[in-house]
């Protein structure tokens, strides 16, 4: 979902911007109308994250996957060096995949043998102090796990992977050499992605890259080395104003988060295993709740029945099937209630308690 007073300000905009005359879909990227968008997006993205300086922070297309790469085309390849991957989930053992065409790559930590149920320990991550870096994912969107605490790692550079809990708390940026996350979680629609950098980072990047997936270049660029998405940075523009706006910032969308999870959890655990939380309850996310039911049929007739009520998006994802509740930032307290009240009646007319 993306906030609604986002969607109507783009909606009413849509033809012509305020003073401006011309569809954000028409305007030149090099026009000062836009730099004044993108500069404002930035800006507010500094200052939700309290981003020290020291950092760029600059917007990509091709979505997450392609930081995968990047991250390892940058700050892997030719180094002589392996990368640590903690290995959490689906999206972390995919980011080690795609950096493993780069050079050679090891599991910190593997989650595979628990069904990927819980995030690491911090002493339970294996490091290699002399790794190019370590690679993590602070919340599995599809396994439904987040992390807590962000590990101290020593000097070796860390680099996130924060696409699906991105914006949704405060995060320190100071910890973290890298830091991405495409938009269409939390930050806008579809079609950029947002990079975080650290300066010293940069010096490090291979001569011998294409442009578009060097950062140095990218960043020096300031996200005009060509045509950056413009509707979508102008969204994560809106979407920012909403947060500093209307919400208060990043501690009040995490009180807000945590309450809306808490609803789902605690008809969880209320239930007397009629519905099963797939994360051990520690490593929780506040923005993907995945459960199962009894049964296949259960789920079924549960999904359907959800559905009937205009509950939608509730099937886990392909690979681990089940349910999966995606609250991310913009589904209001009320959806949430919504969806709760309904877990408790489909319970209670089935025999949980
Ligand atoms: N990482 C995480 C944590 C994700 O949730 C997703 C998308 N669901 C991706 C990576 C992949 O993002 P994209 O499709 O933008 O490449």
């Amino acid at each position: 979902m993306l906030p609604l007073p986002a969607l109507e300000q783009a909606q009413r905009d849509l033809l012509a911007l305020p003073g401006v005359g011309i569809s954000i879909l028409e305007i030149s990227h090099r026009s000062k109308d836009f730099a004044a968008i993108l500069e404002q997006a930035e800006a507010n993205l500094r200052n939700l994250l309290r981003v020290p300086e020291g950092y760029h922070v600059v917007f990509f297309q091709g979505g997450a996957l392609l930081q995968f790469g990047m991250v390892a085309m940058n700050f892997l390849r030719g180094t002589g060096r392996p990368a640590d991957y903690v290995v959490s989930g689906s999206w972390g053992k995919k980011a080690m995949d795609e950096a493993s065409t780069q050079g050679q790559v090891r599991a910190a930590w593997d989650g595979k043998a628990e069904n990927f149920t819980r995030m690491p320990e911090e002493d339970e991550l294996q490091l290699d102090p002399n790794a190019a870096y370590l690679h993590m994912t602070s919340n599995e969107t599809i396994q439904g796990i987040q992390v807590r605490l962000t590990p101290n790692v020593g000097e070796v550079p860390l680099a996130c992977d924060a696409s699906s809990d991105f914006l949704s708390r405060p995060l320190p940026v100071e910890k973290y050499a890298v830091l991405y996350a495409c938009a269409q979680k939390n930050a806008g629609p579809a079609g950029v992605t947002i990079v975080i950098l650290r300066d010293d980072m940069l010096q490090k990047c291979p001569k011998d890259l294409p442009s578009l997936v060097n950062y140095r270049v990218m960043a020096e660029g300031k996200s005009l080395f060509n045509t950056p998405p413009v509707f979508a940075v102008y969204m994560v523009k809106l979407v920012t104003d909403w947060l500093l706006s209307t919400v208060g910032g990043l501690e009040k969308m995490n009180e807000i988060n945590r309450r809306k999870a808490q609803m789902l959890y605690e008809v969880i655990d209320q239930s007397k295993g009629f519905y099963r939380g797939h994360a051990e309850p520690w490593s929780r996310s506040l923005m993907n709740v995945t459960f199962r039911l009894p049964d296949a049929p259960l789920e079924e007739q549960f999904l359907k029945e959800a559905k009937d009520r205009g509950l939608a998006e509730l099937k886990g994802h392909r690979s681990v099937g089940g349910c999966r509740a995606s609250i991310y930032n913009a589904m209001p307290e009320e959806g949430v209630r919504t969806l709760r009240d309904f877990m408790l009646e489909f319970c209670e007319q089935r025999g949980g308690k």
